[in-house]
């Protein structure tokens, strides 16, 4: 089978790592002609609004997916809709933040308190109205912690408007969270979803650094049973990750992914079936992996420039990530996945490649 990707990054480049041993091909659709996952099958160099060319690429595979949702709506009406999975308007509702939030709500999930920010005044309106202290966000194209703004004091209203008052927005109550902790599941054609172990992620600026996987959360049921009815009512099919905010044990979701989730990289060396493999097998109608964790593990994130090779891989239990990109600031090169024997030493190693990235 060939499998066409929308986008040629990370993300499309591990799907293809997974995808290969099953005697899966691929072809990534993009205008990037550098993107790291060319080396892994064909790309077709073409922009998302060249409807001809978009045409022949969906022509020439048997399936389509993609690694961003950040497709507009004129692409996906290119995409005839059996020929896409996951459904187009699991792309289109978590890609615009209110939509996304309107969505959870109607399902009964819980979000953090949030408006809709059209005009300077009504940010300075919101943060008299809240005692909480303001994130707003762009309701497009936010990811890493940009396109957001914290506002704790007037002089940050004026700020934030200058920086993104030509933006659609919306302004949210910070949550003043335990933990953050994200799921990933799995969804096949006929209905079947399992779950990987709930993580703990850790976020520098906005950008996740680390997810350690927790065996046995006390929340897991919760977030299953959130990411279930999401799914369902999406008609889904392949992997999702769902975000939340643990706010004294009460699960608040911040946002979902229609796609294969950083937080779930842990997987590729941690779990049975890794989220890259199952997403694959969901979307191929094929048997789903099992997603049992076979250790305590985590997952850190290179940020940047890389490390040393021989530094991590004189860890034992450490396996490296390279993603072959420019290492640039803010910018996620690689990451590195540990596995121990228990979660303690599990710990450990990530204070200490956190350490080593000047994280810690
Ligand atoms: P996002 O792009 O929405 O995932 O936000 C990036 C990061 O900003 C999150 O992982 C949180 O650490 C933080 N953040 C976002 N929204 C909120 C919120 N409403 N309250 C507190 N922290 C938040």
């Amino acid at each position: 089978m060939r499998i066409g990707i929308l986008g040629n990054g990370q993300l499309a480049r591990m799907l293809a790592l997974a995808g290969r041993p099953l005697g899966l091909d691929f072809a990534f659709y993009s205008p990037n002609p550098d993107g790291c996952a060319n080396v892994l099958g064909e790309h077709v160099c073409g922009g998302f609004h060249d409807i001809e060319c978009l045409g022949r690429f969906v022509d020439s595979v048997d399936i389509v997916t993609f690694e961003n949702e950040n497709i507009s709506q004129f692409t996906l009406d290119a995409i005839p809709a059996e020929r896409i999975s996951p459904p187009a308007v699991s792309i289109l509702t978590a890609q615009d933040r209110l939509t996304e939030k309107q969505y959870l709500e109607k399902l009964g999930i819980a979000v953090p308190e949030y408006c809709v920010i059209g005009c300077e005044q009504e940010l300075l309106d919101a943060l008299h109205d809240n005692r909480e202290p303001l994130i707003v966000k762009t309701r497009y194209q936010g990811y890493d912690g940009r396109g957001q703004a914290r506002i704790h004091t007037v002089e940050d209203v004026q700020t934030a408007w200058l920086e993104l008052g030509n933006n659609d927005l919306i302004a949210e109550a910070m949550v003043k969270f335990n933990r953050e902790v994200s799921v990933i599941a799995v969804r096949s054609h006929g209905g079947e979803v399992r779950f990987y172990p709930v993580t703990e992620n850790h976020h520098h600026h906005g950008i996740l650094i680390a997810s350690v996987v927790r065996r046995n959360d006390p929340l897991q049921a919760k977030a299953e049973d959130y990411t279930r009815r999401l799914m369902e009512d999406l008609d889904y099919v392949g992997v999702l990750g769902l975000e939340f905010f643990d706010y004294n044990g009460e699960l608040l979701a911040n946002e979902f992914a229609p796609r294969v989730h950083n937080s779930g990289h842990w997987s590729i060396d941690g779990a049975v079936c890794s989220q890259f493999e199952n997403h694959l097998r969901a979307i191929c109608d094929l048997p789903l992996g099992d997603t049992s964790a076979l250790a305590p593990c985590a997952m850190c994130n290179i940020i940047g420039e890389y490390p040393a090779l021989p530094d991590i891989l004189k860890l034992s239990g450490a396996h490296y990530h390279h993603y072959q990109k420019q290492p640039r600031p803010g910018r996620k090169t690689g990451h590195i996945t540990v596995c121990a024997h228990d979660d303690e030493a599990v710990s450990k190693m990530v204070s200490r490649i956190m350490k080593m990235f000047g994280q810690g």
